[in-house]
């Protein structure tokens, strides 16, 4: 690899955890020692908790080392022997379609293009999906249909920090990111204003200058409020809109009907403090409205996130330097693992695997004929669901996720798991859904590899080797690698992420999130590399709207949306709102925070947080045991009395087994998200 940029002390690299992919370096010795990186400017300098502690990933005790074959270690070639043996009796009896693959969106790069090509050249299979549609798909839905580009932010993370007023909707940045918060705050102290919506008080809501709280599953109609409060008082930027827009009278019309008034008495936020929102928004000369998963996860999270497209839109803000409307990506790779081809209705490059020309050009790239690439194949819940039914597949390859802890209605995932006559886990540690597997396959990490990594400003970044993985363990490619060659495909599947790269860059070349021109020398020397990036000698793309939008007349698109209410409302047996959420020390479904000392002392378990109200009704206080029950399962934790959340709402975190027991598997129409912010509870005490 090239050398690194200049360091501290040992290795630059990135965090094994968010989508901001903090630069650290990584020195290792009898212990693994970790500072920030000055270089990356989404942290410059900072790391939180988890990053500052995931140099215990790397010498933990927990570590898997030898793969398992129904729980007893095996070599590495009676494990893949067994697999490709299940799989090709699998095929035999169902077809290509028996076998299906879920990856994740923590995967490098290099990963999340060989596993879609593994699944659609070796298996043939068009069941493929990943945990990023339950991540930000919504968003990536609403964005692709207004700018005909899904890039996180479409713009540098350091342009918020130059902004005035920036709107957070359904984000809590200041656990979940906590350096991003930084941009936030230089923007405060240089004057510019804060807007936080979210049904709780959280770390991030105490930092903003406006708050508001609305009912979950609201968010929508609110953005509805925002713009027509926008319209009424005359903030639209008639001149931008007739620009570099189409669409705003129909959105102009259907907002008519979503005056403040009616709003007020369906999200429960004052007029008042919406008024208060739009004048900030429209007095600030740079602005930028940002939605995260309280906003996008939901079976109308495309059409939430349009409506807030829409309110950016009229004030005039994508495409304006230092003004914007970014998705706050969540998971690692969450941007780079849906540009490659692991999704199931994709082909790398951002391409739709139903188009002729992406599929005759990736398929030269592949050296297969493109009549044999499958077709679209069933999103990530859809697929689960569909484990070891009579239509759906028999046996699954599970790649980096954890889905009997983050799948939504989990037991129902769990009782389909059991069904299949194999799964398969790669994984680091014996997560939950590894220790129901048939085979465990025990793989490399983060500092124990090299790839690439796409962060949320849509900036790839080059992931280094810092340490010697512990004997035993393989690379996802290498078990690729391995099991193509079992299965008659062995060439095409190098095990060197450079070589798998340089292939990705020629199967991206021409398509939506280009890396053409993007190689390890340029991401090494330029600290990251924006896409599209077509040419070497191209700079990348920081702000791809300047001139002119993504979409064939490169004018932005409005839609009109409409409000409406959740999928399972409150009633007499349910009568509270759940909605899910995470805290500082934990990451995703916590299979590896939950395995670091310093961050299970900071969160050692699972709770109920409730609005006094709510307690004093239930006579329990904090620590008091709580059942919450939907009508898909139960589960308990210690109450958390806190009167920063609705009296009509609690909230569980989902970084252990229990809230996603609850959760709604409803999907979104455009995304195929479920709804895993919001859904009926009751509460009762437990014991
Ligand atoms: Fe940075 Fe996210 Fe890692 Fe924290 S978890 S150090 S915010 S990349």
């Amino acid at each position: 690899l090239p050398a690194p940029a200049p360091v501290k002390a040992g290795t630059a690299t990135h965090c094994p955890y968010c989508a901001l992919q903090c630069g650290m370096n990584v020195a290792a010795g009898e212990t693994v020692a970790i500072t920030p990186r000055d270089d990356i400017p989404a942290n410059a300098g900072g790391l939180c908790q988890k990053g500052w502690t995931a140099g215990e990933l790397l010498t933990g005790g927990e570590r898997l080392t030898t793969p398992l074959l129904h729980g007893r270690e095996v070599g590495w070639d009676e494990a893949l022997d067994f697999v490709a043996d299940r799989i090709r009796a699998v095929q035999a009896e169902h077809g290509p379609d028996g076998v299906a693959v879920f990856g994740g969106g923590g995967l490098t790069n290099e990963k999340a293009y060989q596993l879609g090509k593994f699944a659609r050249v070796v298996l043939r299979t068009s069941q493929i999906d990943y945990n990023g549609r339950f991540c930000m798909s919504s968003a990536a839905a609403a964005t692709n249909r207004a700018f005909g580009m899904d890039r996180g932010l479409p713009f540098p993370i350091t342009d918020l920090a130059r902004a005035d007023a920036v709107l957070l909707a359904g984000g809590n940045v200041a656990e979940t990111m906590p350096p991003f918060v930084r941009h936030l705050a230089t923007m405060r102290e240089r004057g510019g204003r804060l807007v936080v919506i979210d049904p709780r008080v959280t770390a991030t809501a105490r930092q903003a200058d406006l708050h508001l709280q609305p009912t979950p599953g609201t968010d929508l109609a609110l953005a509805l409020a925002l713009l027509h409060i926008v319209i009424a008082e005359g903030h639209v930027d008639e001149d931008y809109v007739a620009a570099r827009t189409n669409g705003f009278d129909a959105v102009r019309t259907s907002v008519a009907a979503w005056w403040p008034e009616r709003v007020e008495r369906v999200t429960g936020v004052p007029v008042a403090l919406m008024r208060a929102a739009v004048e900030i928004l429209a007095g600030a000369d740079r602005a930028a409205i940002l939605t995260g998963r309280g906003t996008e996860q939901h079976a109308k999270g495309t059409d939430t996130v349009s409506a807030f497209i829409n309110l950016a839109l009229a004030l005039g803000l994508p495409g304006r330097e230092g003004s914007g409307y970014g998705c706050v990506t969540g998971q690692g790779n969450g941007q780079g693992g849906r540009e490659h081809g692991q999704k199931a209705d994709q082909l790398p490059g951002y391409r739709k695997i139903d188009d002729p020309a992406a599929r005759a050009h990736v398929a030269a790239v592949w050296g297969v004929d493109p009549d044999t690439l499958p077709g679209p194949g069933r999103s990530a819940y859809e697929l689960l669901d569909a484990l070891g039914t009579e239509a759906g597949p028999r046996a699954l390859l599970l790649f980096g996720s954890n889905p009997l802890v983050s799948a939504p209605r989990a037991g129902r995932v769990a009782e389909r798991l059991a069904r299949l006559d194999l799964l398969v886990v790669s994984d680091l540690v014996m997560s939950e859904t590894a220790a129901t597997a048939d085979v465990v396959l025990p793989t490399t990490q983060w500092a124990e590899e090299s790839g690439t990594m796409t962060n949320l400003e849509g900036r790839v970044l080059l992931r280094r080797r810092a340490v010697a993985p512990p004997p035993g363990v393989r690379s996802d490619l290498e078990i690729l690698r391995g099991l193509a060659e079992r299965l008659g495909g062995a060439e095409g599947f190098p095990a060197d992420p450079r070589e798998v790269f340089d292939e990705l860059r020629r199967a991206s070349a021409g398509g939506i999130a280009d890396y053409a021109g993007i190689t390890y020398e340029r991401i090494a020397a330029e600290t990251g590399v924006f896409w599209p990036c077509p040419a070497e000698d191209h700079p990348g793309t920081p702000r791809p709207f300047l001139d002119r939008f993504a979409t064939p007349d490169g004018r932005a698109r409005f839609t009109p949306v409409e409000h409406r209410g959740p999928q399972e409302d409150v009633d007499g047996e349910y009568p509270l709102y759940l909605t899910t959420g995470r805290v500082l020390a934990h990451y995703q479904s916590g299979a590896q925070t939950r395995r670091i000392a310093a961050l299970n002392a900071a969160a050692a378990d699972t709770f109920v947080e409730l609005h006094p109200d709510l307690a004093e009704r239930l006579a329990v206080t904090s620590g008091d045991r709580l059942r919450v029950v939907s009508r898909r399962g139960e589960t308990e934790g210690a109450a958390r009395v806190n009167p920063g959340i609705r009296p009509d709402t609690v909230f569980m975190p989902f970084h252990w087994p229990g809230a996603n027991l609850l959760t709604n598997p409803a999907l979104d129409p455009a995304s195929r998200m479920p709804e895993f912010k919001v859904c009926a509870v009751r509460v009762e005490r437990a014991g």
